[in-house]
């Protein structure tokens, strides 16, 4: 705990090329904050590689406010990571984590910071869909929440966005994970806490594209899915012996061709069919493999998981037990 902190709430924006929202974003924020009465409070933006004038933007907004804060990675080093450095370096009672686009609608933290002080320790969210978050991304969402679940064992409710109040005894204990391949929305709910959930609407973008491309939303996926569970691991001992199992039905049925009928074996064309298909399987398999042991090697070397290059912050420096 950082006893000496008396900053009461720290705001941590994740901002990837979002030059034409951090100014609004920055100004939402502070009436809200100022609204609540919050004692004291930071606005930490992360800027991750940003190509566009971002982080420009916010220096001149700290110019005008100190409690506008900014850390610099020395190239983009992802969403996940982004916000493990605002938690890292945020000073607050509570943290509140939440997009630079305005999708996550600053009004809302007033009902967060209420439920907090009513002794919520986790103030999660789930977006309630409407037309604006395009059919491509809803469907593909409900897809990875309903894989994700099918295949860890706690449930990660669907919906639920990286805009959340975490407690400062919460955010204590996820900066002990150690973890290169971080996925909070995964690790969140296994933490135990006092967790509370609440609703919004989702907006639009405010200004500016999409940082998730399929690709990049797959990636996501898998990562999140690999994450938090070992799982697709046993995946091959399954479908090893389902398709171990067909080629014994097959294999009777052949005989019985080849012994009480006169048809000659005349299939090759169904013997390479099976060979690719289960040939591909085991490709699939194989690459499942791959990725737990790409995780491996990565985690082995212990390298950071972002590199600041500038900063308006420093991190508190805490004592390991
Ligand atoms: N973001 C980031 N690094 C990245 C990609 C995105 O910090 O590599 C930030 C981005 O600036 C935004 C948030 O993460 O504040 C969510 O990104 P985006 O709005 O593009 O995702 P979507 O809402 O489309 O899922
Ligand atoms: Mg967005």
């Amino acid at each position: 705990m950082n006893a000496n902190s008396n900053i009461e709430i720290s705001v941590v924006v994740p901002t990837f090329n979002e030059e034409g929202n951090v100014a609004l974003l920055a100004s939402e924020l502070k009436t809200v904050l100022d609204q609540l009465q919050i004692s004291a409070y930071e606005i930490i933006f992360i800027d991750d590689g940003s190509s566009d004038a971002s982080l420009e933007v916010i220096k001149g907004l700290r110019a005008t406010d100190r409690r506008i804060h900014y850390l610099q990675f020395s190239r983009n080093f992802g969403h996940q990571h982004a916000l493990k450095a605002g938690l890292d370096h945020a000073r607050g009672r509570a943290v509140i984590s939440l997009d630079a686009d305005l999708q996550h609608p600053p009004a809302l933290l007033s009902e967060m910071i209420t439920l907090w002080r009513n002794g919520a320790q986790v103030v999660y969210t789930r977006r309630q869909d409407k037309q604006q978050i395009g059919l491509f991304k809803k469907w593909s969402a409900k897809l990875f929440y309903w894989i994700a679940n099918k295949l860890s064992e706690v449930p990660i409710e669907e919906g639920t966005a990286d805009f959340r109040l975490l407690d400062r005894c919460v955010v204590d204990a996820i900066k002990g994970f150690k973890e290169s391949h971080l996925f909070l929305r995964g690790l969140i709910p296994t933490l135990g806490f006092k967790q509370v959930g609440i609703d919004y609407q989702a907006a639009s973008r405010h200004s500016g594209q999409t940082k998730y491309s399929f690709g990049k939303m797959f990636q996501f996926a898998l990562n999140g899915i690999t994450s938090s569970s070992a799982k697709p691991l046993y995946f091959s001992i399954y479908l090893g012996l389902f398709f171990a199992f067909c080629a014994f039905i097959y294999g009777c049925y052949a005989i019985y061709v080849a012994l009480f009928t006169n048809a000659a074996i005349t299939g090759w064309a169904s013997l390479i069919a099976s060979v690719l298909f289960i040939g591909g399987i085991q490709m699939i398999l194989i690459g499942i493999v791959g990725i737990y042991l790409g995780k491996l090697f990565v985690q082995s070397k212990q390298r950071p998981t972002y590199i600041i290059e500038s900063n308006s912050i420093q991190a508190i420096q805490h004592h390991e037990a």
